[in-house]
Order: structure tokens, then C-alpha cells, then sequence
């Protein structure tokens, strides 16, 4: 028999926990680190084609540049597996792989050159936000539960994920829209 949403809304539109379900915050840290750490190595195996994508020489190289950055913070994240002793086995990130499809997506979409580079940026850029939202989180998670040593580790990220972002955005405005915009007029 087909439920009805009043029948199966006994607990008032709540999402009914699974038996693993976190229960304090603690877990819950734990859970989103896991998730973290899937998102940078999704991203890792991803950068590479974006890098092949691109045209603009200060993109490639700030793609490339954002490699080696990204191995550091998978580092750090192993690390503060090691200090909280859990595995660093990561659980999949529906965010990142939908934001990576996106970026896939908008090359398809785009023209090899500056517009295409344009759209490599606007996707990167969602994919930094998104990684910024995350470890701010994680970081005040971590300052909850009086991790201090994690914590620092954490915030290295994030500073690295903001600067990502501004380098980014100043190659997006000191250049490649406009030359994606002069495409407009050929
Ligand atoms: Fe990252
Ligand atoms: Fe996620
Ligand atoms: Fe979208
Ligand atoms: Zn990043």
C-alpha cells in the first residue's frame, strides 16, 4: 500500500534517523570530517582536468598550484584522524561530486579559450565556497569540543581555501571575463 504523507508523518515531517545516526557533537564532527576528506580527494582526481581545460597560463598554474595545496590539506585532515583515532576512511560527498559534475558540465557547455576558462572559474569558485562553508564549521565544531590542536589545523584550510578563492576572483576580474566577453562581439 502506497503511504500517504499524513500516514507516514507521525513524526511531524522529521527524516527518521538510521540505526548509526549521530548522537552528540562529537559524531557529528567526526561524520562531516569524513565527508571532507572524500570531497578534497574527489577534487584531487578532478583539478587535473580542469587544468587541461583551461587556456589562460594564470589559470592553469593556479589550478595546478591548488593541487599541491589540496594534498596538504588531505594531509592535515590524516592527521586529525590520527589525533582523534579514527579511521580516515572518507564517506562520499554528494556536494562535491555534484559541484565537480557542474564544472563538467560547463565545459561541455563553453568553447575552448577564454570563455571556457570563465566557466572553469565560476565552477571553481563554487567548489571553493562550498569548501569554505565547510571547514568554518568544522573549525567551530572543533573550538566546541576544546580541540585546540585540531583547530589550528583546520584554520591553515580554511585560510588556504579563502586565498584559493581570491586568486580566483582576481583572475576572473583583471582578465578573463573580459577577453570571454569579447568573444561576444566576434
Ligand atoms: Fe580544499
Ligand atoms: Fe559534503
Ligand atoms: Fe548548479
Ligand atoms: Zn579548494
Amino acid at each position: 500500500m502506497k503511504k500517504t504523507d499524513t500516514q507516514k508523518g507521525n513524526n511531524n515531517g522529521k527524516v527518521a534517523a538510521k540505526s548509526t545516526a549521530a548522537d552528540g557533537l562529537k559524531e557529528l564532527f567526526v561524520d562531516e570530517l569524513k565527508d571532507i576528506i572524500y570531497a578534497e580527494r574527489a577534487l584531487l582526481k578532478s583539478l587535473p582536468k580542469m587544468a587541461k581545460n583551461a587556456s589562460e597560463p594564470k589559470l592553469i598554474s593556479a589550478i595546478e598550484q591548488h593541487v599541491q595545496v589540496t594534498e596538504g590539506q588531505v594531509q592535515r585532515l590524516e592527521k586529525i584522524f590520527e589525533i582523534l583515532g579514527e579511521s580516515n576512511r572518507g564517506k562520499k560527498c554528494d556536494a562535491m561530486e555534484g559541484l565537480i559534475k557542474e564544472g563538467e558540465s560547463i565545459m561541455e557547455e563553453t568553447e575552448v579559450g577564454p570563455v571556457r576558462d570563465a566557466g572553469i572559474i565560476s565552477a571553481s569558485q563554487k567548489i571553493e565556497h562550498y569548501e569554505i562553508a565547510s571547514y568554518g564549521t568544522l573549525a567551530a565544531f572543533a573550538k566546541t569540543l576544546g580541540e585546540d590542536e585540531i583547530v589550528s589545523l583546520l584554520e591553515a584550510t580554511l585560510a588556504e581555501e579563502k586565498e584559493a578563492d581570491v586568486l580566483l576572483t582576481d583572475s576572473a576580474y583583471n582578465s578573463i571575463n573580459f577577453e570571454a566577453s569579447e568573444e561576444d562581439q566576434e
